[in-house]
C-alpha cells in the first residue's frame, strides 16, 4: 500500500453505487427484464412536460460559463413554504436560515458528522439495522460508530442499550444519534416510546431525523423542530419527488446548526442544472408526487400477495418498499436460503437487496411488480 495512505481506509467497504444507465447489469445474459428494485428510487421518471421545463430553463436561464448559485435561496424559499405545507404549521416557521442544501443528503450527512464529530470530538450512535451511509461516512472520517441493535420483531431500537451507549461512552462521547423515520431497510417508522427517548435526549447530543421517505409516509417531527434545537431533518429529492439523478437533499433545523453546515459545506454543491430540476419538482409537487398513491396501493398488493407464501415473515411499512425474512423453520444461522432466494431472483431479472438477514424490495411500477410477485413464486420454491 501506498504509504501515505490512511491505513484505516484500506479495510473501509465503501458504498457499491449503481452502474448506471447503459452499463449492463451483471446479471445472467439470459434474462431480458431488469428490473431494479435495490435502490428505493422511485420507478417514474420527470413527466414530460416538466423534462420540457427543465430543458426550457436549461436553454435560457443557465450560462454553462457561470457558477451555479451558491446561495440557493430561491429552491431554500420554494422548500420552506413546502415544509410548513406539509408539517401543518400555520406560521411559517420554517424559513431560510433553518435550510441547507446537500449534493443529496449523502452530502449533509457527511457535513453533518464534520460539525459534530470530527477530530476525536465525538462518538455517533446508531441502531442496526438502518441505512448503511452514517456508518461508512463515519469511518471514512475516522469518527467511532457505536451501534445498538433492534427488536428481531417490531424493529423498536434497544432503547436500554442506546441509553447505557450513550452513558458509558467516555472517551469520545456520543455527540450524534441517527434515527430514519420511517427506518430503512425495515419501513418501520417511529414509535412512541422511540419518540419520547428523542425528546429526552440531553442538549448536547444531536438528534438527525432523517425523513427521506416522508413523502410516502407522511410523518414528520418537523413542526416539533422549534421546540428541539438539537434536531436536524433531513429530506431529499431522491425518493418521492423523482429526481434521483439530480442530487438534491436538504437540513431543516436551528439556524446556528444550519449555518455552520452551510460553512462546510463545498461553496458550488449543487449544479445549475440540479437546483433548476429542483425547483421545478418542488413548483409541481402535486402533479409529481401523484404517483405516491399508486405506489402506496402497490406495496399493498405486494404485501398480500407475498404474505401467502408460508417461508416468508413480511413486515409492515411505512415506505416505498418492503421488509421480509424467511421464517426460521425455513433458514439457518448463514441466511443460506435468503442469499439462494437473493440470487434466483437476480437470475431471474429481479434485482433486491439483502441487507440484515432479509430482502429490501423496492416498490415498482405495476408491470415490475407483476414479474416480482411471478419471479417469487418460481423462486421460493425449493429454497
Ligand atoms: C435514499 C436515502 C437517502 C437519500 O440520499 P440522497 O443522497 O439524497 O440520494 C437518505 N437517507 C436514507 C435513509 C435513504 O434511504
Amino acid at each position: 500500500m501506498l504509504p501515505f495512505l490512511r491505513t484505516d481506509l484500506v479495510e473501509l467497504a465503501a458504498y457499491k453505487p449503481h452502474l448506471g444507465i447503459g452499463v449492463p447489469t451483471p446479471i445472467s445474459p439470459e434474462s431480458i427484464e431488469s428490473d431494479k428494485l435495490d435502490t428505493n428510487e422511485s420507478p417514474y421518471d420527470l413527466p414530460a412536460e416538466l423534462k420540457e421545463k427543465l430543458a426550457w430553463s436549461y436553454k435560457e436561464l443557465i450560462e454553462t460559463n457561470r457558477y451555479p448559485d451558491g446561495g440557493h435561496s430561491l429552491l431554500k424559499q420554494a422548500i420552506s413554504e413546502y415544509v410548513n405545507e406539509s408539517a401543518n404549521i400555520s406560521s411559517n416557521i420554517v424559513v431560510n436560515n433553518n435550510i441547507s442544501l446537500g449534493n443529496g443528503s449523502d452530502e449533509l450527512i457527511r457535513s453533518i458528522l464534520i460539525a459534530t464529530c470530527l477530530g476525536g470530538n465525538g462518538s455517533v450512535l446508531v441502531a442496526q439495522p438502518t441505512f448503511s451511509m452514517y456508518g461508512i461516512l463515519a469511518q471514512a472520517l475516522g469518527i467511532p460508530v457505536i451501534t445498538v441493535p433492534r427488536n428481531c420483531e417490531n424493529f423498536e431500537m434497544d432503547l436500554e442499550a442506546a441509553s447505557i451507549a450513550i452513558d458509558t461512552t467516555q472517551e469520545q462521547p456520543v455527540r450524534t444519534v441517527f434515527v430514519v423515520h420511517p427506518n430503512s431497510p425495515t419501513g418501520n417508522s417511529l414509535t412512541a416510546a422511540e419518540l419520547t427517548w428523542l425528546r429526552n435526549l440531553p442538549s448536547d447530543i444531536l438528534v438527525v431525523i432523517d425523513e427521506a421517505y416522508f413523502e410516502f409516509s407522511q410523518r414528520s417531527l418537523a413542526s416539533e423542530l422549534s421546540q428541539h434545537p438539537n434536531w436536524v431533518i433531513l429530506r431529499t429529492f431522491s425518493k418521492g419527488f423523482r429526481l434521483a439523478a439530480m442530487r438534491v437533499g436538504y437540513s431543516i433545523g436551528h439556524p446556528e446548526i444550519i449555518a455552520i453546515l452551510e460553512k462546510v459545506r463545498l461553496p458550488y454543491n449543487l449544479p445549475s442544472f440540479s437546483i433548476a430540476a429542483a425547483l421545478i419538482a418542488i413548483q409541481n409537487r402535486s402533479l409529481l408526487l401523484d404517483s405516491v398513491s399508486q405506489t402506496l396501493s402497490e406495496r399493498s398488493k405486494l404485501i398480500e400477495n407475498l404474505s401467502q407464501y408460508p417461508q416468508l415473515k413480511i413486515s409492515d411499512s411505512d415506505a416505498n418498499f418492503i421488509f421480509l425474512r424467511l421464517k426460521r423453520e425455513f433458514d439457518n444461522q448463514t441466511n443460506s436460503a435468503l442469499k439462494n432466494l437473493h440470487q434466483k431472483l437476480k437470475k431471474s431479472g429481479t434485482l433486491v437487496r439483502e441487507t440484515c438477514g432479509g430482502l429490501r424490495i423496492t416498490v415498482g411500477s405495476p408491470s415490475e411488480n407483476a414479474r416480482t410477485l411471478n419471479r417469487f413464486e418460481t423462486a421460493v420454491k425449493n429454497i
